[in-house]
């Protein structure tokens, strides 16, 4: 089996990075890396590497469909920068290690500390300390909107008294945000994603940290409970077409906090929750982020 890769290199804004990332994926892309993407270090722009299997043979294609992305970004106003897309083959362990050097120890939220694998960190008494290695999946958990909820997290902490109530992680990705809540004590969690990639790192991770989240494959049709609170790092277009159905899975009175959302977005979720039977009770910002909290009745 050949193990290198075709990878497309895309120089342009980190908002406009972020939703190109989201649309290779899509397209098949196997990994991505985007470049300074830290929170100490947070720039206007960045330059996103996808790969594709080394015999991808749609390049010419895929990179028309980029460009088209791209203009799609700019005409609805976001800012999309170079647009330069450069292509080339590299072998495999040239992209797999890549992204590590972007990846360090982060301190997110009062007391949340993100730790890659490959690093030392002697944690203070109060940290609670998420050890890592993202994989190939979504999410460092560093990302801007991945911090909004890890900061959120923290204060439920606070305001759940009930550490027994039924939680769902929809779109676990790396699984940062269960790893999270179990930290803060939650018990009954459980992690879903519809993509391989992400239950194979987020089970890993869990392991790492000794951690036993209930995990599974699939969509949120799929889970047979119902929820007193549900955490979506999802896009804003996944969460509105989801709407109805996280609607249905939160019993009374139960939250769901919606993220991953950019701030053009948010009357469109808000107006699909709300018409779903659930009410906003609070919003955070994040550069281009926001986070929505929203309650049933
Ligand atoms: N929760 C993580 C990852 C967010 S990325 C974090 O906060 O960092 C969003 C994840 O949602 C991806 O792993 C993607 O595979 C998953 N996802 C997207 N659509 C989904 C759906 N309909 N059902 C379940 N998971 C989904």
């Amino acid at each position: 089996m050949n193990n290198d890769w075709t990878e497309i290199s895309i120089n342009t804004t980190t908002i406009a990075g972020e939703l190109i990332s989201e649309f290779l994926i899509e397209e098949g892309a196997k990994g991505i890396v985007l470049g300074e993407w830290s929170p100490d270090s947070l720039s206007e722009y960045t330059t996103v590497k996808a790969y594709m299997p080394f015999d991808y043979d749609q390049i010419n294609e895929l990179e028309d469909k980029i460009m088209k992305q791209l203009k799609n970004y700019s005409e609805s106003g976001l800012k999309t920068g170079a647009k330069e897309v450069i292509v080339k083959k590299v072998k495999e362990d040239e992209w797999s290690n890549s992204w590590k050097q972007y990846f360090h120890v982060t301190h997110i939220g009062k007391n949340f500390v993100i730790k890659p694998l490959w690093e030392d960190y002697q944690a203070k008494a109060n940290e609670l300390v998420i050890n890592f290695d993202p994989g190939m999946a979504f999410g460092t958990g560093t990302h801007p909107s991945t911090q909004l909820c890890l900061e959120k997290l923290e204060e439920f902490a606070d305001q759940f008294e009930d550490k027994n109530i039924n939680i769902l992680d929809l779109g676990t990705g790396s699984g940062v945000l269960a790893i999270a809540m179990n930290l803060l004590g939650f018990k009954n969690i459980t992690a879903i994603d519809n993509d391989s990639v992400a239950i194979n790192a987020s089970e890993e991770n869990f392991k790492t940290n000794n951690l036993i989240i209930e995990l599974f494959k699939g969509e949120i049709k799929d889970c047979n409970d119902s929820y007193d609170f549900i955490a979506g790092n999802l896009l804003a277009e996944i969460i509105e077409s989801l709407s109805a159905q996280i609607a249905e899975k939160l019993k009374p009175q139960g939250i769901f906090m919606g993220a991953g959302i950019i701030r053009q977005k948010e009357k469109s979720v808000t107006e699909s929750l709300e018409n779903n039977g659930l009410k906003l009770i609070e919003k955070k910002y994040h550069d281009d982020w926001v986070l929505l909290v929203f309650k049933k009745h």
